[in-house]
């Protein structure tokens, strides 16, 4: 993508109505743009790292064996009444009437809708084990919307729902999806802490959050110490595998939150207790027979007899993410994305548009580095180059490669990283062959 010609309005001043530096960032990178309260449009930068945030959860949940669909954003309320939730929800849910006079809404998540889609095809204990999920967005029309897309009305979520014939078979796809949680996660270079929950008014009995650490956390968290340096997927067995050990191991390891922690009953002694604000990025919920119950979603088991199906849910916040990774990476000249999710792989700098050697050597490195399928942010801007250092450091490319027509007389260009700030003046070759 050459920059002279990318939509990315940046901004040089703070935006004062930013409480958070994830939300200050995105809104100075020119990622997102508020519409209404809660409401957000994705300018193109946004929506490249949305898109890897989404695919980094979509392949996690494709190798744990869940299936994708796609289910509507507009759902019935009759559907909600029947499972007794269309008046429990209350004011987070935003309620639309059809020009029929029918009563719809926007779908703060989709429990109801998939069990009906399970009931209406799904017969025979044979057709089961089944984890059906979606990435899709959901509105909750919160009383608070703030910190941007950390929480918003409308918002990106993934969420899977497991159906088993039995409680064993649903503590199966539970842990499985706690394993790929895990992973998905520490792919985008976060540190999640599967945290004991309550189950709220989803229900169940077995439920933990995934949080990640950060001041500006909303939740209260406890943990044991030992969650500060421990590599939790060292040794993660495989999804085939009997992950029971793994879970066991994981979860004896005290992680809660506030809703949960009993400060008079801590397991933990003092000494050795992290008292913390966390970010809820993702949550996963057991909760048995909730929904099948009375929603009729019965299927016959071995000897014909009707058995209501064992469910589970599990979300995980896309849209939030972004906030939580730019909170966990950045420093005071804009945000330091992970390899894995960052919009581009390679800022390409061109200190002298104009200039016919540099401009030259920087359509070279372009041409071959995108040839080689990385994204490139090729800044042919004519800008001084104080300009363009600054604006690639606030979008956060992970490598930096600066072309000027002073280091070609020398033969050589400048390689930096985004991260660490490490600089190496190297040949174009030798620069290339870095990045292939
Ligand atoms: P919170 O406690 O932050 O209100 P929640 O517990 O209501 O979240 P869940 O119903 O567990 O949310 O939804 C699954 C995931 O969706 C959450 O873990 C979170 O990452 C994300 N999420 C929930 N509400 C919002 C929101 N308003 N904006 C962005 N992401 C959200
Ligand atoms: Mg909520
Ligand atoms: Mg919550
Ligand atoms: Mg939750």
């Amino acid at each position: 993508m050459r920059l002279s010609s990318f939509f990315m309005p940046t901004l040089k001043e703070t935006p004062t109505e930013a409480q958070i530096v994830s939300h200050r960032l995105m809104l100075r990178a020119g990622m997102i743009r508020q519409t209404s309260a809660g409401i957000y449009a994705w300018l193109p930068l946004g929506y490249r790292v949305l898109r890897k945030i989404e695919q980094i959860v979509r392949e996690e949940q494709d190798a744990a064996g869940a299936q994708e669909l796609l289910m509507p954003t507009i759902q019935s309320a009759d559907l909600w009444r029947e499972s007794g939730r269309y008046d429990d929800y209350g004011k987070e849910m935003l309620r639309i009437t059809d020009r029929h006079d029918r009563e719809m809404l926007f779908g703060p998540t989709n429990e109801e809708m998939i069990t009906d889609i399970f009931r209406s095809f799904v017969k025979s204990y044979r057709q089961l084990p089944l984890n059906l999920y979606h990435i899709q967005w959901k509105f909750r029309d919160e009383i608070r919307p703030r910190f941007g897309v950390m929480r918003g009305r409308e918002f990106l979520m993934k969420d899977a729902y497991s159906f088993d014939i039995d409680p064993a078979g649903a503590r199966r796809s539970y842990q499985k999806m706690f394993l790929a949680y895990l992973r998905t996660f520490a792919r985008m270079g976060l540190k999640a802490i599967p945290m004991r929950a309550d189950t709220g008014p989803i229900g169940g009995d077995l439920s933990h959050e995934f949080i990640i650490l950060a001041e500006t956390g909303e939740s209260g968290v406890f943990c044991h110490k030992e969650w500060m340096d421990l590599d939790v997927l060292k040794d993660a067995p495989g999804m085939e595998d009997d992950l029971q050990p793994f879970f066991d191991r994981v979860t004896a390891i005290y992680a809660a939150t506030d809703e949960k922690h009993d400060p008079a009953n801590s397991p933990v002694p003092d000494s050795d207790l992290v008292s913390a604000r966390g970010i809820e990025v993702g949550h996963i919920f057991n909760f048995g027979t909730k929904y099948s119950k009375p929603m009729n979603a019965v299927i016959a088991g071995p000897n014909g007899e009707s058995i209501p199906v064992e469910m589970g849910s599990y979300g995980i916040g896309v849209s939030r993410l972004m906030g939580a990774i730019i909170e966990a990476s950045h420093d005071d000249n804009g945000i330091i994305w992970p390899d894995a999710v960052a919009p581009f792989n390679v800022g390409l700098i061109n200190l002298k548009s104009g200039d016919a050697e540099t401009d030259r050597v920087c359509a070279e490195l372009y041409a071959k580095l995108e040839a080689a399928g990385l994204e490139v942010a090729y800044d042919d801007r004519d800008e001084r180059p104080g300009a363009k250092f600054a604006d690639m450091d606030l979008i956060g490319v992970p490598w930096q490669l600066v072309v000027g027509p002073r280091g070609l007389k020398n033969g050589v260009v400048e390689l930096k990283r985004r991260a660490t700030g490490e600089k190496e003046e190297l040949t174009v070759e030798a620069a290339l062959a870095k990045l292939l």
